[in-house]
């Protein structure tokens, strides 16, 4: 397993604007039409021409896909479901860019030399294939999409390792360590401790959450993100994913990983050395900074991001998580502290739980419980290969499909 090293979690240094005499990045956003893309158009948009879109991808939210590529002229639109892309016509396109469809033509183009950064920022497990072909095709990956290493992340660092692929974290936990572990050496940290805001209910009576509603899970309090990871927030079931993300993309065993609760999330996370200091990196909650950090590293340049105000008031709070009221983030420990397996099928149970509560069959507080049977209930390995992953993958989603169904 390769530990991370003082400048990159792992591999060569990426390519950088202006590396080949002047030349823009050209950049892949896989996921363009969703929270994190949208955002990583913008950062684009701002880079006075230093970053250009290569290639959009969308699973089916056409519209909103060709109106990006209106606008930005990629050369390629990736449409994921099949049905959807034949009801675009080619009028609908701009003239330069051309139209691809599904998930195979997908893993083929995202290896593309052209391609110099690949923003992997489809929502859940279904981010897994395509971050899988830009590792394998040797890419600088900004990696939105935690569940890749939450599935499978001895082996997408091990791939890495041998292709020479980079993964430059934007989730803005891991992007915040990225940055802190830059003051020290890797034998010089203590341990890394990941915010949480602690998310709409986390003033909330054990006793109430069990009526919490889809509506209510879905108001954030400092974050704008998408359904699914905003639910993940709520039950704090998306800490337990990050410390998976952590455990693999840092190479440091789960012990020497710990959350606390800054409702705030100004702090991004911190990293501490055995020297007893603590680094942090904070800014305003908007994902602008981490996903400009991952496209331009090891340069900073000026970007969109929001900035923090130091002439007005501001303060920062830091509680211990409570583990009663929160039992999701009990299993995210476990299944770090486990390994194999275990991230697979928790990811897994979790997006279908997620999916029961939003359709209305499983209550709120349901999804840390069926996660955590079907957790204790799998038929755990210790060293998957990729289709274990996949195998168990689709095991955990039956095993709920029963709760969901009754
Ligand atoms: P979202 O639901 O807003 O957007 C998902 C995007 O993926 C959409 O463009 C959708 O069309 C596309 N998509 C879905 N399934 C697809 C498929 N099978 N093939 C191709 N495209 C597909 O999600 P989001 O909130 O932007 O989150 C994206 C990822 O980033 C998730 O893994 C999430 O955990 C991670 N993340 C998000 C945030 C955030 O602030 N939103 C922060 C940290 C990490
Ligand atoms: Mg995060």
């Amino acid at each position: 397993m390769p530990a991370f090293s003082r400048d990159l979690p792992n591999g060569p240094s990426p390519a950088r604007p202006g590396d080949r005499d002047g030349d823009p990045l050209r950049v892949a956003v896989l996921g363009s039409t969703g929270s994190i893309g949208q955002s990583t158009i913008d950062v684009i948009a701002a880079s006075r021409g230093r970053l250009v879109p290569h290639l959009l991808a969308a699973w089916r939210s056409t519209g909103p896909l060709l109106e990006q590529a209106r606008r930005l002229q990629p050369r390629w639109v990736v449409v994921g479901d099949p049905a959807a892309a034949a009801a675009i016509h080619a009028g609908d396109l701009p003239s330069g860019t051309r139209l691809a469809a599904g998930p195979e033509a997908l893993d083929e183009l995202v290896a593309d030399p052209a391609i110099d950064r690949v923003v992997s920022a489809i929502v859940g497990a279904a981010g897994l294939r395509s971050t899988w072909a830009a590792i394998e095709a040797g890419k600088a990956v900004a990696l939105a999409n935690k569940e890749t290493l939450v599935m499978a992340g001895p082996l997408v660092m091990q791939r890495a390792a041998e292709t020479g692929a980079t993964i430059i974290p934007v989730d803005s936990e891991h992007s915040a360590i990225h940055q802190a572990l830059a003051c020290g050496r890797p034998a010089e940290v203590e341990r890394l401790v990941l915010t949480a805001s602690g998310g709409p209910f986390r003033t909330r009576s054990r006793e109430s959450l069990a009526a919490v509603t889809p509506k209510e899970a879905l108001r954030h309090p400092t974050w704008s993100m998408g359904p699914k990871i905003t639910v993940d927030s709520a039950t704090m079931m998306n800490k337990s994913l990050e410390l998976i993300e952590a455990r693999w993309l840092f190479g440091l065993p789960a012990a020497k990983l710990a959350v606390v609760v800054h409702p705030q999330s100004i702090v991004h996370s911190f990293v501490e050395f055995v020297d007893g200091a603590v680094i942090a990196q904070l800014g305003p909650p908007d994902m602008r900074l981490p996903i400009q950090y991952a496209l331009f590293y090891p340069d900073r340049v000026a970007g969109p991001a929001r900035r923090l105000d130091f002439a007005a008031t501001m303060r920062l709070d830091f509680e211990p998580p409570d583990l009663e009221r929160f039992p999701a983030l009990r299993l995210g420990h476990e299944a770090a502290a486990r390994g194999g397996t275990a991230g697979a099928v928790l990811n897994a149970a979790n997006e279908e739980a997620v999916r029961g509560f939003l359709e209305g069959a499983v209550r709120f507080t349901d999804i840390a419980e069926i996660c955590s049977r079907v957790l204790a209930e799998h038929p755990f390995q210790d060293s998957p290969t990729l289709d274990d992953v996949c195998r168990l993958d689709a095991w955990a989603r039956q095993e709920v499909g029963k709760w969901v169904c009754v």
